[in-house]
């Protein structure tokens, strides 16, 4: 089926500028070649007219490449693309708006540049540049975005509406998935789109409608993978917001207002403290104490990762000392860090830094680190990072472990010391034998792989029992403790402590 607007796969709708030079000069052929006839009969006749086809042959392949590769039809600039949508706008007097602007975005964009490099990027970007422009018509505009994307300028038709341009964009999405030929590999990527049609931009410049087919194509990065959509209003609001959202949150890391909780963790065994968990809290002057999963995405969007590990590892680090300096016993402090994080190269010396600083072993640090980025890792950055941190003497902790598919290869290739149970599993395994057996297969694979364990979501005593007897190693979660202040801590520790010496009779907490 043929959308209006749409364009066969083998070519251009609109022959080329050159093609149609071709057809215009093809009929005066014979006039041309007159001259010769009249002058050297019909050996003249040959020749000329072999000449001339020979010119235009030479005139056509000469512009067929510029035209690909910066003339027109090619690659623009971001000036000359605005000034052609401006154009648009002022041909477009009965408003009709019958051309529009689209945005192309890798899905996966930070893994291509991360498993291969600013090289293979750049020619992924030129490929698709080039195919992109194969699936436009000679009067569209294509530009090359700062980030690594696209944006397409489609010049006026009739009845480019919604529909033709949702057609138009899965023929971008598939001109962009087309795979990459890497040597004897070949290489996939996946693209979302979003567009804006002339009318419906709010302003009537091509700046405006250049921003709202940025601001439609975000919103289809963050439904992606191979997401489209068209601007709505709504959407500007809505990019408002998260704006608003994202200097807030700049200014609440900068005035302090991003601090540590802490959660206990216990040895299964008996029930001495062995640790906290360091999670986020926004302490927010007037909605109050916000959790992390209200604000880690605009973080991680804001390109805020890096000053939040800053704040959790220091906050974290404090405590230690502090709990020292008190005199209680607390061997390890775990402290969270993001995909974005660990793919920072200075990592590991910003942290042997800090911990010189502070004058702490770095095997009192436990680095968590999510399953799913060490089981979609392929990132020498990440390995580099984790592997360096565990030769320091840190600790890896591998965090919702069983909600990944981590292979064993990759366990012992980032040197992870210990497993965090996922809450999932955790949850009523003293009655669920699905459960149970689940947990009991997770920490029998530990035991033989001489890993520690250590189980999530801990909530009632009777959980807390399965899990001793079946010889999970630590115990973290509501029915041990609650995230708290560290002002909050020091009391914690002494009632846990009288709780452990008047005896197991004297409450629940150690089974
Ligand atoms: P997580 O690392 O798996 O942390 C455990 C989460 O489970 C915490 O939620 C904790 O409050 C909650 N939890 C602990 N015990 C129980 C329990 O018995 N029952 C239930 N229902 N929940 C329990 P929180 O603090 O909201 O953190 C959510 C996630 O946010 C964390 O999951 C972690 O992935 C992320 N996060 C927290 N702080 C940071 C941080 O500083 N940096 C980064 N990168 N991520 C963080
Ligand atoms: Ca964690
Ligand atoms: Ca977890």
């Amino acid at each position: 089926m043929t959308y209006p607007g749409q364009v066969p796969p083998s070519g251009p709708a609109i022959p080329d500028r050159p093609v149609r030079r071709l057809g215009m000069v093809l009929p005066l052929l014979p006039l041309g070649t007159l001259p010769g006839y009249l002058l050297w009969g019909e050996v003249g006749l040959v020749v000329t007219a072999l000449g001339l086809a020979a010119l235009i042959g030479v005139g056509t392949r000469v512009l067929r490449p510029t035209a690909r590769s910066g003339g027109f039809g090619g690659l623009r600039t971001r000036d000359d693309f605005i000034a052609f949508l401006d154009d648009c706008y002022l041909a477009d007097r009965a408003l009709q708006g019958g051309f529009a602007c689209a945005v192309i975005q890798f899905d996966n964009a930070e893994t291509l540049l991360d498993r291969h490099g600013r090289a293979i990027q750049s020619e992924v970007l030129q490929a698709t540049g080039e195919r992109l422009l194969s699936v436009c018509r000679f009067e569209d505009r294509v530009m090359p975005l700062e980030g690594g994307g696209f944006a397409i300028a489609l010049a006026a038709q009739r009845r480019l509406d919604l529909e033709a341009m949702v057609a138009m964009s899965s023929r971008f999405q598939a001109a962009a998935a087309e795979p990459v030929a890497l040597g004897a590999k070949r290489l996939f990527v996946t693209a979302s789109v979003g567009f804006c049609l002339g009318q419906r931009s709010a302003g009537r410049s091509g700046a405006a409608l250049l921003d709202a087919a940025q601001i439609a194509a975000d919103e289809a990065l963050r439904n992606g993978p191979g997401a489209i959509r068209a601007f709505e209003a709504g959407m500007a609001r809505r990019r408002a917001d998260r704006d608003a959202h994202r200097a807030e949150l700049e200014e609440a890391l900068d005035q302090g207002q991003v601090q540590a909780w802490f959660q206990p963790q216990i040895s299964a065994d008996t029930g001495q403290v062995t640790g906290f968990e360091t999670l986020a809290r926004w302490c927010h002057p007037v909605r109050g104490i916000i959790a992390p999963g209200e604000f880690l995405g605009t973080i991680n969007d804001a390109g805020l990762s890096e000053r939040l590990s800053e704040v959790m590892l220091q906050h974290a680090l404090v405590a230690l000392s502090r709990w020292d300096r008190a005199g209680v016993t607390v061997p390890t402090v775990g402290v969270n860090f993001s995909n974005d994080e660990l793919r920072n190269p200075r990592l590991p010396d910003r942290l042997r830094w800090e911990l010189d600083r502070f004058d702490l072993a770095p095997n009192r640090l436990c680095i968590e680190i999510l399953e799913n980025v060490i089981s979609t890792a392929d990132n020498d950055i990440i390995v580099r990072n984790v592997t360096e941190l565990a030769r320091m003497g840190c600790r890896i902790d591998l965090d919702d472990f069983g909600t990944g598919h981590t292979s064993i290869n990759n366990i012992r290739r980032f040197k992870v010391h210990r497993l965090k149970i996922d809450r999932s599993f955790v949850s009523g395994l003293d009655h669920d034998t699905d459960q149970k057996s689940v947990v009991a297969a997770i920490l029998s694979l530990a035991e033989r792989m001489g890993l520690d364990t250590l189980a999530e979501g801990v909530e009632t005593p009777a959980e807390q029992t399965t899990l001793k007897q079946l010889g999970c190693g630590d115990l973290q979660g509501f029915g041990i403790g609650r995230p708290m202040p560290f002002s909050d801590t020091l009391a914690w520790l002494g009632r846990h402590q009288t709780a452990l010496h008047e005896g197991p009779r004297s409450g629940p907490r150690f089974g």
